[in-house]
């Protein structure tokens, strides 16, 4: 084997607590090497108190970019030198790029995952209404990229309504589109004309797997999209009872692929390999 030319890796890191868990780091260094890039990505468990720190690291080290995840994704905001009009309008960060001077621009390719996910999937997005579940950093990205997609109409419902209420209002006045609430409870009602619904909650995340999205699947018509974020396991509860009330769906290892292909090609300029993205995240999650 040849010796490299040289021994200074471009480098991406995530932030994250915790984090250990978290399978980007190998579904992004599948996607380098797929591409031949001497590119590493380096999961990093940073403490609250810490992301300061972290992200004049990150300066100082010449990182091309990274990822941020859960307890970092707003408090990064003020760290950053710009932010993307959607990630502004989102008002949370999980993807930064160094600029070519040497700035940090915040991104967030969540929503845009998403968007990508559904739309490869078939869907046009244009005057859809659509129900969101959940009210966290997802369902935040979800609503506001649908809003900026051109869905006609959005409802909310979360299991703490203050939070519901909140994010319609925020998606109303982000993107100028209808946004309501829909009550929380055991058997959440899907409004006549939905044509989308979407799990952005962390219900049967593992490890509670078994736990089940308590809407009226009985008022599931046939034609409805039903998606979930969850990208583990990809084929949850909500999804398979969507589908015996007769609903298509999609889960959300497209939407993970997606966010993380985006960020590949605002860091690298190349086109993410998917196909090599998503048999990585397989190869993880078969593992359980
Ligand atoms: P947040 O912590 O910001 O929000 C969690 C949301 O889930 C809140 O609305 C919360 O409701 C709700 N929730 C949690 N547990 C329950 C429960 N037992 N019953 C009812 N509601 C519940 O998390 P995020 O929005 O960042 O992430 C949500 C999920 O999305 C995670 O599981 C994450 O893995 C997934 N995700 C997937 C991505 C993908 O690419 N596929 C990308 C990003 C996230 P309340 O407000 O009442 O607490």
């Amino acid at each position: 084997m040849a010796a490299p030319t040289t021994y200074l890796s471009q480098l991406v890191a995530l932030f994250g607590h915790p984090v250990a868990e978290n399978p980007t780091q190998y579904m992004q260094e599948r996607a380098f090497e797929s591409l031949g890039l001497i590119w590493r990505y380096i999961t990093m468990d940073v403490q609250k108190d810490q992301l300061a720190d972290a992200v004049t690291g990150l300066r100082a080290m010449g990182f091309a970019g990274a990822n941020c995840t859960i307890p970092h994704k707003i408090a990064v905001i003020p760290l950053l030198d710009h932010l993307t009009p959607t990630a502004a309008k989102i008002g949370a960060v999980n993807t930064i790029v160094r600029q070519t001077d040497g700035s940090l621009l915040g991104e967030n390719t969540d929503g845009k995952g998403f968007i990508q996910a559904v739309t490869e999937y078939g869907m046009d997005l244009k005057g859809v209404r659509a129900l969101i579940l959940g009210s966290g950093g997802a369902a935040r990205a979800v609503s506001v990229e649908l809003g900026v997609a051109g869905a006609a109409r959005i409802d909310i419902a979360n299991r703490t309504a203050s939070k519901a209420e909140d994010l319609a209002a925020h998606v109303a006045r982000e993107t100028g589109v209808e946004s309501s609430t829909v009550v929380w409870g055991r058997d959440i009602p899907i409004p006549l004309g939905t044509q989308l619904l979407v799990n952005c909650t962390s219900i049967a995340l593992a490890p509670n797997v078994d736990d089940v999205v308590p809407v009226d699947y009985s008022s599931i018509r046939s034609g409805l999209l039903v998606c979930d974020v969850i990208p583990n396991p990809p084929d949850t509860p909500f999804l398979k009872r969507a589908r015996a009330a007769g609903a298509t769906t999609l889960d959300g290892l497209g939407m993970l692929v997606h966010q993380g292909a985006i960020a590949f090609k605002l860091w690298t300029g190349h086109e993410a390999p998917t196909h090599v993205m998503r048999a990585a995240l397989e190869e993880v999650f078969a593992q359980g």
